[in-house]
């Protein structure tokens, strides 16, 4: 297909503290008080006038709905995973459309934000569907594992460090983004700089292929680092930003000698990653999905907090990454 070209363009995926500060109570308010601080910083990146798409996680959100599901079982029944995700895409895109609207009024910025319940296709064949290892929800006594193992179906997971157990689904790649075209049509030349698109919240809805041509959910969720990369080369956007609640990616982090990287140029980064020192489930994916897009034609590769967002951008702060 015929892709218009775009020149320039950023994609920020929020994740963690973007969204919901640890040790909250996890409130509606808390998360609106939370979305205000992160808007401020969206406005003035909105304002540089690109296109500008957003993509979000959803892990605290994903645990509420299968908390309220397993509190409410005998009265409603609950909702499998795929239609948890697109609840939390819908919560996740009408809080940000909330709050970053009048931020964007705020600096003179006409812009809409719209938000794409976006489902993302992954393989049956997909190895992770035969090895559950990403958990989901709360912590589980002995007795529970054993219990939902059996009546669920679930598989479980001891983490020693936090002595419980925890339900683990399968994390499937992600393979086409099926809303991807439309979105390319929202952001053609013309266009790009009226919208601000929230789309593959949570990674996306994970469906699968029918033999009708349909697709269909899956019990799963995909990893939202690994989609945003997947949609900002969709997109031809040159810009991947990964917001976390760390200001970059560290060598020897959380060690003796610890040190933030600032400029890395992309084989430094793959050499870092290939020596272990980004943690599985966290820092890994991000960097592998920077590695991905770079390596598949995207142009620069961030990763920030909130507060140093801007500045990373201008290249004054986080972590900054350009194909060699
Ligand atoms: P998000 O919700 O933003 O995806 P994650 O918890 O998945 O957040 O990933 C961010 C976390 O990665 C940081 O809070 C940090 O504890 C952890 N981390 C692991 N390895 C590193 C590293 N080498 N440099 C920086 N942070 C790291
Ligand atoms: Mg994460």
């Amino acid at each position: 297909m015929d892709r218009p070209k775009m020149t320039a363009g950023l994609l920020v995926a929020l994740g963690g503290n973007a969204l919901q500060r640890a040790g909250g109570t996890g409130s509606w308010e808390e998360a609106r008080a939370q979305m205000r601080a992160t808007v401020a910083v969206l406005a003035e990146v909105a304002s540089e006038g690109g296109p500008l798409v957003l993509t979000h996680g959803n892990g605290p959100q994903i645990g509420t709905l299968l908390r309220q599901n397993e509190l409410a079982a005998r009265e409603v029944p609950s909702r499998p995973m795929d239609v948890l995700g697109a609840e939390t895409q819908g919560q996740v895109g009408y809080l940000i459309q909330t709050e970053l609207t009048p931020a964007l009024r705020q600096r003179k910025v006409s812009r809409s934000v719209l938000t794409i319940v976006s489902r993302m296709e992954v393989a049956r064949s997909d190895p992770a569907f035969r090895r559950p290892e990403k958990p989901v929800g709360r912590y589980y006594t002995d007795d529970e594992a054993r219990r939902f193992r059996k009546q669920l179906g679930w598989s479980m997971e001891y983490d020693g460090a936090r002595g419980g157990w925890r339900r683990v689904v399968p994390s499937p790649r992600p393979v086409r983004w099926l809303e991807g075209d439309a979105v390319r049509h929202l952001l053609d030349a013309r266009l790009a700089s009226s919208w601000v698109p929230v789309v593959a919240g949570g990674g996306g809805i994970p469906v699968v292929r029918r033999p009708d041509g349909g697709y269909e959910g899956v019990e799963a969720v995909i990893d939202k680092d690994l989609a945003a990369s997947l949609v900002a080369r969709e997109l031809d956007l040159d810009t991947l930003a990964i917001v976390t609640d760390v200001p970059g990616a560290a060598v020897a982090f959380r060690r003796p000698g610890e040190r933030w990287l600032r400029d890395v140029s992309l084989t430094e980064l793959e050499r870092l990653a290939a020596a272990g020192e980004f943690s599985a489930g966290s820092m890994a994916p991000k960097v592998e999905a920077g590695i991905g897009f770079l390596r598949r034609g995207g142009r620069r590769f961030v990763i920030a907090d909130i507060p140093s967002l801007a500045r990373a951008l201008r290249g004054e702060a986080g972590t900054r990454v350009t194909a060699d």
